[in-house]
């Protein structure tokens, strides 16, 4: 059996994706910013699609910018609300300790440029609560940044209330949405949103291309410099297949949200059920105010990257996580910011679904896991002396 479980790393491209970036390949080869009829054609292509993203995000076509994905939209997101800030004698900047690294690695270098940075402490549940951000707004302080939903763990935060409070303090409020456009109902005014990204490729969509929402009046500074497509904001010759193929996939993936949620939850319940049976386990994040299809767990005793290879050994792709990806043996700092103990956060396993997801394929999941489990725990000198008395157990 061959199950495709990674669908947080990046998923498949629909059908409908396809089909409109193949049709404007063939049909629609022009230069936007080219006068004539031909670019024309491919400047009324691009004008659709900005229609259509704003319509499905809930906001104005002149408030999208189009750019190459989730982590140039953070990067571009958090240095054009820093820029505000300095303008403003403001330089204090509010995220959380579990963002993505695109966040977290800007912030390191506003951090250089003498911003002052607060990473908000993640509670065990992986939830962010709104009096947390309440309190640590201050009178300098120029932006919120706190994920929609994350990338590991899948715990969905109180976008809303967080957004009420910065609304409420006058501070700019950006969210990275990556993971949640697409897999849960977003509007950005209802929300409170004042500034979001999303990628592509996280909701059936091509790689390579996003969206950076940013609400009227909020100036964003460049993070390429060139011609003056996007309104000035970024320049290069836009990627309108990619960008038509992005919207084709979010509308298919909006329009689907709560069929998706119908299907889904209740497999990714049994899942996490099922896999919870196995001993000195745990499920990390919250078990409701999660993505649809995100099951994230610890099994005591292991190395998750031998799990995952194995795994795939059985036709399971699946990962870690993530940071343990890129070959560092440093385990997730997502983990780690929900307090997890550093032997624990190695023995992750993250299973992300989509609805290709059958039920015989959750089973397999079960069943292989179980297995992969307990024989590499019986190779481990670590789990032996546990078992023996020697040393204790962490997990129950
Ligand atoms: C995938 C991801 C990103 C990066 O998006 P790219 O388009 O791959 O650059 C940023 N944030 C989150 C939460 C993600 O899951």
């Amino acid at each position: 059996m061959k199950i495709y479980a990674d669908n947080a790393a990046t998923t498949a491209m629909s059908e409908a994706a396809i089909e409109a970036m193949t049709k404007c390949m063939r049909e629609i080869y022009g230069n936007p910013s080219s006068l004539h009829t031909v670019g024309q054609t491919a400047m009324e292509e691009l004008d659709r699609a900005r229609e259509e993203a704003a319509s499905l995000l809930g906001c104005r076509a002149d408030e999208i910018t189009f750019t190459s994905g989730g982590s140039e939209s953070d990067t571009q997101a958090l240095t054009s609300a820093a820029a505000i800030g300095e303008r403003k004698g403001k330089k204090h900047i509010i995220s959380t300790a579990f963002e993505h690294h695109a966040i977290l690695h800007t912030l390191d270098a506003l951090k250089k440029r003498g911003f002052e940075i607060t990473l908000l402490p993640v509670p065990e549940n992986g939830l962010i609560s709104p009096d947390a951000v309440r309190d640590a707004i201050r009178e300098d302080t120029c932006l919120v940044s706190v994920m929609f939903a994350n990338n590991e763990i899948g715990t969905i935060q109180p976008i809303r209330e967080i957004g009420a409070v910065c609304r409420e303090r006058g501070v700019i409020f950006h969210t990275d949405a990556v993971q949640a456009v697409g897999h849960v109902h977003i509007n950005v005014v209802d929300d409170n949103i004042d500034m979001l990204s999303l990628s592509a490729h996280k909701f059936h969509g091509p790689k390579g291309v996003g969206i950076l929402y940013a609400k009227k009046g909020i100036r964003l500074s460049n993070v390429i410099f060139g011609g003056a497509q996007e309104k000035g904001k970024r320049a290069g010759t836009e990627n309108l297949p990619a960008i038509v193929g992005m919207v084709a996939a979010m509308k298919e993936a909006c329009d689907g949200i709560d069929k998706a949620k119908d299907y889904l939850i209740p497999r990714r319940d049994r899942l996490i059920d099922g896999l919870s049976k196995i001993s000195h386990s745990i499920v990390n994040g919250d078990r409701d105010s999660r993505l649809p299809g995100n099951v994230h767990m610890c099994f005591e005793g292991i190395e998750g990257e031998s799990l995952l290879l194995l795994l795939d050994d059985r036709g399971i792709s699946a990962s870690s996580g993530s940071a343990c990806t890129s070959g560092s043996l440093d385990p997730s700092h997502v983990l780690l910011s929900i307090g997890r103990p550093h032997e624990i956060a190695h023995g992750s396993l993250r299973l992300t679904l989509d609805e290709s997801i059958t039920d015989e394929a959750v089973d397999y999941m079960i069943k292989n896991v179980e297995e992969v489990v307990s024989y590499l725990r019986k190779i481990s000198p670590l789990w032996n002396e546990k078992v023996s008395g020697e040393r204790e157990f962490i997990l129950n």
